[in-house]
């Protein structure tokens, strides 16, 4: 069994802790995958050492040569897409084609980044006082922590690393434990295409390995993706340092249908939506808000378009969904149908794992729906991260955008609607940081995504707006 190591410095070595844990297959977890250090408080010392210690190489290779690293790194995970695809749907569970759209599309956004470094601009400003020249110069923020989770394990980081690398940071990266070797993977493709060393650092651990990292001084911007929980914990920590942060958390996300005459595609659009990844993705529709006239119908094509999703191991050509992460998340899934069935909701679809035995046999769990939800319920404001989806009927448009509003999150938003009027009082009146109209929650490689509500704070990753998370503003007035 391989034993992976931490990339600290330039160098691939052995925990400082001396402890290692196993990483099982979600999709058959007697399968284990390699051992992986448990990193210790040294581990993250020396990770800190290194990328402080990088910021003055880095400082020095210019913004085209920061870039051109940047699309090898991008060229070099095209190329490696059918291997790195494969350790994703063997650590995270995912359909083999999810993992290959998973890899191109950190490619497609890593290619981004690549071109963000040669367009840090500031700006110029006419002075108000004679012989002076005024503008502002975008400078890196310094060592930057990215903390991940396991339901995108290579997008997820390279969403981070990339532009902190292409803004002139170096990076200390602490994935999930769950999905450790994508990290591993990825940190070597890094190397390949000609990082210095030092400028990223590889840290694999527990939480406690990501907090002590995040509590660290020297650590200037922290970017974390994970549960609202986590994230909360995060900014209370850095407040009084006041460390730069951004935080892409949970998601209740809605997927209202009202006044549409095409249900077939609107179902279509929602069940993709909302069983990718079995579920786990922040931006899955989670709930759909449906008016009472079009509910039956509705009900009935969702219906029919989950029954066409193929469950089963990842690596077989036919899957359409995988399993769950984990026994945990499994468990999760299982509450959240028992709470639905309490409530009196009215279980449509799937509601069981379809293994007897998933410790032997696979965290696989039927896609699930529930009709006549109550707004009020755990099912329609607790983000599940599961294949379970809850319907709730309602009287019209007005009731709708209430309902959508009516949770703590705020990261994703779907309309199914032939009426324009509704189009713009739904992009005015939803809470959300990314509003659809007429498809799925699906984002794109080059477009700001982010929250509002509990759902994020700071700047928006991906696009342009990935500057504001990695670059500080310094304002230069020259007197002549
Ligand atoms: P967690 O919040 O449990 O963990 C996320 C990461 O934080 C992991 O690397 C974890 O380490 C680490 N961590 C845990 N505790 C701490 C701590 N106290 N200090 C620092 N780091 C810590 O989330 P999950 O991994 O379970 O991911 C699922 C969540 O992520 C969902 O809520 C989902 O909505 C959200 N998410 C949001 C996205 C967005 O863009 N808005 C995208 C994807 C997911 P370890 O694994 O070792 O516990």
């Amino acid at each position: 069994m391989a034993r992976h190591q931490n990339y600290i410095a330039g160098r691939w070595g052995p925990a400082e802790s001396g402890n290692y844990y196993q990483s099982h297959n979600p999709g058959c977890p007697s399968q284990v995958l390699g051992e992986f250090p448990r990193s210790g408080p040294a581990d993250a010392e020396a990770a800190l050492t290194s990328a402080e210690t990088a910021r003055a190489i880095w400082n020095k290779t210019h913004a085209p040569q920061r870039a051109a690293i940047l699309l090898r790194f991008s060229q070099l995970l095209l190329e490696s897409k059918e291997e790195l695809a494969r350790i994703i749907t063997l650590e995270q569970g995912k359909a083999l084609c999810e993992s290959i759209g998973e890899v191109t599309r950190a490619a497609a956004e890593a290619a981004f980044a690549a071109g963000e470094a040669v367009r840090l601009s500031g700006q110029t400003f006419p002075s108000e006082r004679p012989g002076f020249t005024c503008y502002t110069v975008l400078q890196p923020v310094g060592v930057v922590a990215a903390i991940t989770p396991w339901n995108f394990p290579v997008v997820s980081p390279v969403r981070k690393i990339a532009p902190a690398l292409a803004c002139g940071n170096t990076v200390i990266l602490k994935p999930a434990s769950m999905t450790p070797w994508s990290a591993t993977y990825i940190t070597a493709l890094f190397e390949k295409a000609g990082l210095p060393p030092g400028v990223l650092n590889l840290v694999i651990g527990s939480g406690e390995c990501g907090e002590r990292l995040i509590s660290d001084a020297r650590v200037r911007g922290i970017s974390f993706t994970g549960s609202t929980a986590v994230g909360v914990r995060i900014a209370e920590k850095v407040a009084g340092r006041m460390a730069k942060i951004q935080l892409e958390l949970g998601g209740k996300n809605p997927a209202i249908v009202v006044q549409c005459n095409d249900l077939d595609t609107a179902a279509q659009e929602i069940v993709g939506a909302a069983f990718l990844c079995s579920g786990q993705r922040c931006t899955a529709l989670s709930r759909v808000i449906v008016e009472e006239s079009q509910a039956d119908q509705l009900r009935d094509r969702l219906s029919a378009h989950i029954a066409k999703i193929r469950v089963g191991n990842g690596l077989d050509p036919q899957t359409t969904m995988g399993p769950v992460v984990s026994r945990e998340q499994m468990e999760t899934v299982a509450a959240y149908v028992r709470k639905g069935l309490e409530d009196h909701a009215t279980l449509v679809a799937g509601g069981r794992p379809l293994t007897e035995n998933p410790e032997t046999e696979g965290y696989f769990y039927a896609p699930t729906l529930f009709d006549h939800v109550s707004p009020a319920s755990a099912l329609a404001r607790e983000e599940i991260f599961g294949p379970v989806l809850p319907m709730i009927r309602v009287k019209g448009p007005e009731e709708a955008f209430e309902v959508a509003n009516s949770t703590r999150y705020g990261l994703a938003a779907s309309l199914f609607t032939e009426n324009p009027h509704l189009v713009n009082e739904f992009i005015q009146k939803v809470e959300s940081g990314m509003v659809h109209v007429n498809h799925g929650t699906a984002s794109q490689a080059h477009i700001p995504f982010g929250g509002v509500k509990d759902s994020g704070q700071g700047a928006f990753s991906i696009g342009p707006t990935v500057k504001d998370a990695f670059t500080n503003v310094k304002t230069v007035y020259i007197k002549w």
